[in-house]
């Protein structure tokens, strides 16, 4: 398996920690409003790494975070934490116990989109709120080295004292302005691992308040992980401050690498710009499947390109992409289910090295297409490459059923196999018509007549 390495920037062949197991961790949702469709492209892809490493027969352990305190609006260490925003937005008192629901609710949703995205459920999905104690630790440990100063409104990394800071690179192009001006602090870089607020918030030793957003990543990935792990994923906008001061806390308080492979989704994009609720260009889920469209057809269109290219959501694009798997759909249904086929090895074969090159799941679909189109596979082999490259696609080729035949159109079909038995093909052909009548088609094909919806 190679994959790209944003700590190395290139390319690397996948060596895991503990041979045959992977230990990957995701960053997940702020559940203080519903997912847009951009944000579920990081959710596919986690997905996607996950069904490759499984094919590939590999155990995988998989951990989201869920942020539900702490994330201040962008990578700010200013202004207002996205949770508040989202209790000030729904008209609900500020306190621990309505942001715990106003979590529950948006917990729901995300699950539901990913459900009906067919993302695994993966093996643990810990929130923030839940690791307060952890996360408490963990600065402790930082103070303790001495890394760590307290200012009027926090506690904050001192990056001068790690002096790798920025290993993931980018950190020369960002804005500082943007995460918020506080002259309090050292230097701009420096970010806060505990911000204090006497109204809502945790007791800590040094005061009321929350945790900073970069720290629960670190506190939550090594509870479950441990120090050191396989694979950290997240978006591209991640990169420069929140992935760069995760590796800083992390491996100041460690004295270990954290995560071996650093590996970020591009962004889906809406008249070539980012899509973001900041901007209002965003679609949810929801506004998909009320024009009609399966989740499903939403997943194939972000499977029809490598995860590292950015992507420009259309309405026409998805109609495409549904158009393509309603087809493939068809072609699945109308394949005999009577005997159980083998895979094609040759197919798995190619469908596996497009995957363990960096995910290439445009390639992977292109394997697809190459099966249901090739000549030289029975339709057993067929149907059961379908379904083992469905392990890793997850495109619901499994849920599709074949809607029954009525008994009369069968018994029609039966009367016509005798007449062409018999060698009456005008009886044949007149039976044909009835069928066809009666809105189904019959075929024949190698392995005998074959009745389909029209
Ligand atoms: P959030 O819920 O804001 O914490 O974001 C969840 C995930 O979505 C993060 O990994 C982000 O990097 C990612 N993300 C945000 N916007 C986009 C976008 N337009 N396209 C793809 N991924 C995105
Ligand atoms: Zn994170």
């Amino acid at each position: 398996m190679h994959l790209y390495n944003a700590l190395t920037r290139q390319k690397e062949e996948f060596k895991p920690i503990t041979p045959g197991i992977v230990s990957m961790y995701h960053c997940g949702p702020t559940v203080y409003d519903k997912a847009h469709i951009g944000n579920l492209r990081s959710f596919v892809f986690a997905d996607i790494l996950r069904r490759v490493f499984e094919y590939d027969g590999f155990k995988v352990k998989q951990v989201m975070n869920i942020t539900d305190v702490g994330h201040l609006a962008s990578d700010a260490d200013e202004g207002e934490d996205k949770m508040t925003a989202g209790l000030k937005r729904e008209g609900l008192e500020l306190s621990l116990s309505n942001m715990r629901s106003l979590a529950d609710k948006y917990i729901r949703l995300f699950e539901e989109d990913t459900a009906a995205l067919n993302i695994e459920k993966p093996h643990a999905l810990p929130r923030a709120s839940d690791f307060i104690p952890e996360q408490v630790a963990l600065i402790k440990r930082l103070e303790g080295k001495g890394l760590t100063y307290v200012i009027s409104d926090g506690v904050y990394f001192d990056t001068e004292k790690y002096p790798v800071y920025g290993k993931l690179g980018g950190i020369a192009d960002v804005d500082y302005s943007r995460i918020g001006v506080n002259t309090e602090k050292k230097n701009p870089r420096d970010f806060a691992l505990w911000k204090f607020n006497e109204r809502l918030g945790w007791e800590s030793p040094w005061g009321k308040g929350f945790p900073g957003w970069h720290i629960e990543c670190s506190a939550m990935s090594m509870k479950h992980l441990g120090e050191t792990f396989d694979i950290h994923t997240g978006g591209v906008d991640h990169i420069t401050v929140h992935h760069n001061n995760e590796i800083a806390q992390s491996e100041a308080a460690t004295g270990k690498p954290f995560a071996k492979y650093w590996l970020h989704n591009e962004h889906v994009l809406v008249n070539g710009e980012k899509m973001s609720k900041s901007k209002g260009n965003f679609f949810t889920l929801e506004d998909i499947i009320s024009r009609g469209f399966s989740p499903l057809a939403y997943r194939y269109f972000l499977l029809q390109a490598h995860y590292r290219t950015q992507i420009n959501f259309t309405w026409e694009a998805l109609e495409a992409s549904q158009n393509a798997l309603n087809k493939l759909y068809d072609i699945f249904l109308s394949l005999p289910i009577s005997s159980i086929g083998e895979e094609s090895s040759v197919t798995r074969t190619h469908f596996l090295e497009a995957l363990e090159e960096d995910l290439n799941t445009p390639l992977a679909l292109a394997e697809l297409w190459d099966v249901v189109r090739d000549r030289a596979l029975s339709d057993e082999e067929k149907r059961a490459t379908i379904l083992d490259f469905d392990r890793v696609l997850g495109l619901g080729f499994v849920e599709q059923k074949r809607e029954p035949v009525p008994n009369e159109v069968e018994i029609l079909a039966k009367e016509r196999e005798n007449a062409r038995a018999q060698g009456d093909f005008t009886k044949a052909d007149e039976i044909r018509g009835e069928v066809e009548k009666l809105g189904y088609i019959v075929e024949d094909t190698p392995t005998g007549p074959r009745v389909r919806k029209a």
